[in-house]
């Protein structure tokens, strides 16, 4: 153990070391946890095992190690996979399941372990591996909350842990709502670097403009939501009208310039769609209601 850590920490198996998964055992064992940890490609456990990690021959020695075991896999099809070959080792073990992936999954994975005698947390991770056990990583949990109490202590070696429910599927479906908001702020900065590229304006020149511009327009996000859950979105902002009858200037432009309109086209599309129903005196928040398509 690690000197200067805590004593009688409880023992956390992990499976799938990658960039991921191996920035989670090394949090576990910074925090003085006992850690036992199983790759596919069993070269990756040798950092860990340097750092005082325990190696198992297969993921089951893994699972059969500790009673609380973090999967941290690319998707949710390899764990069906692996799980598939883990039916009679899983019983009383609660699986903490950090792989990315959708509600439905999660949900399919929770019913899976509940058959096999299992606790299931779903859990998504807001971090990049490098800001794991740092100030600003928070990890999403949902799913077992009885489980998600016992094991919170050792799951804090991560980062901060934010509880969403006991529906497996909550974290999932937060966890890509987070991200795709992140996903639509990057599409707008590439567009922007790629349509100022066209006069030779370097990207690093141009983001000293960009950044606080998003960061200022970010901040009026909260009064979206607030006309979202009100579903008063008449404004006296920016209308769609005024939205739609600007928002070919970009189509034109991207066009002229020589770079692709394809990830803008959708919008236009959308602002047409909501001014021909009527809503051409409503604010953007409007558009979240057109996107629904089930009621
Ligand atoms: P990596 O590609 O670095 O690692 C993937 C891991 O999955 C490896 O351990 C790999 O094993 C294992 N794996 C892949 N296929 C199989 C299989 N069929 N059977 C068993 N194991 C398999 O990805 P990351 O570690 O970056 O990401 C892991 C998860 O964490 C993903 O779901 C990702 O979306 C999520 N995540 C990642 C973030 C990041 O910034 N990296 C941020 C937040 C979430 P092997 O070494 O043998 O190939």
């Amino acid at each position: 153990m690690p000197a200067n850590k805590p004593a009688n920490q409880s023992a956390v198996s992990v499976l799938g070391l990658g960039m991921m998964g191996t920035a989670l055992a090394a949090a576990f064992l910074g925090a003085g946890h006992p850690v036992t940890v199983w790759n596919r490609s069993p070269a990756k456990t040798g950092p860990l095992i340097a750092q005082g990690a325990l190696p198992a021959d297969t993921a089951a020695d893994a699972v059969a190690a500790s009673p609380l075991v973090v999967v941290c896999l690319l998707t949710n099809d390899n764990f069906e996979e692996l799980l598939a070959t883990l039916t009679e080792d899983v019983a009383g073990r609660t699986l903490v399941n950090l792989t990315n992936g959708t509600p439905a999954q999660a949900r399919e994975l929770a019913a899976w372990a509940a058959e096999h005698g299992a606790q299931y947390i779903d859990g998504g991770i807001m971090a990049v591996p490098q800001m794991i056990a740092g100030p600003h990583a928070y990890v999403l949990y949902s799913g077992d909350e009885q489980a998600y109490e016992t094991h919170r202590p050792t799951l804090a070696a991560l980062g901060a842990t934010r509880w969403t429910g006991t529906d497996p599927g909550l974290a999932a479906l937060q966890d890509l709502a987070l991200l795709a908001g992140m996903y639509g702020m990057f599409t707008g900065v590439l567009q922007a670097f790629a349509l100022v590229r066209t006069e030779n304006i370097p990207a690093t020149e141009f983001s000293e403009l960009l950044v606080p511009w998003i960061s200022a327009m970010l901040s009026g996000a909260p009064e979206l939501a607030k006309a979202i859950d009100s579903g008063q979105h008449l404004t006296d902002v920016s209308s769609l009208a005024v939205n739609q009858a600007a928002f070919p200037n970009f189509l034109t432009t991207f066009r002229d310039q020589g770079i692709s309109g394809e990830l803008f086209e959708p919008i236009q599309a959308l602002l047409d769609r909501a001014v021909d129903q009527g809503h051409a005196a409503d604010g953007l928040s409007r558009l979240a209601d057109l996107l629904t398509v089930r009621s």
